[in-house]
């Protein structure tokens, strides 16, 4: 039965959608990431959260 939501199921749905958002799908835990400086003013996003929960990045090559 596709029915007629009410807005509060909306509004229900968008803030679970927001939690999701805010899970990393990499090590599930709340994301946080961090910009790391690499050299020669480069800097690389990293995620302190999979580093916490020490889940491999697969986010290109080592730097060095
Ligand atoms: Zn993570």
């Amino acid at each position: 039965m596709a029915g007629k939501m009410s807005k509060t199921n909306v509004a229900a749905r968008a803030e679970q959608r927001a939690n999701v958002n805010k899970t990393c799908r990499f090590c599930g835990q709340e994301i946080e990431v961090a910009l790391v400086v690499v050299g020669r003013g480069k800097t690389r996003m990293v995620r302190l959260c999979c580093e916490r929960a020490g889940v491999a990045q697969d986010q290109g090559q080592a730097a060095g």
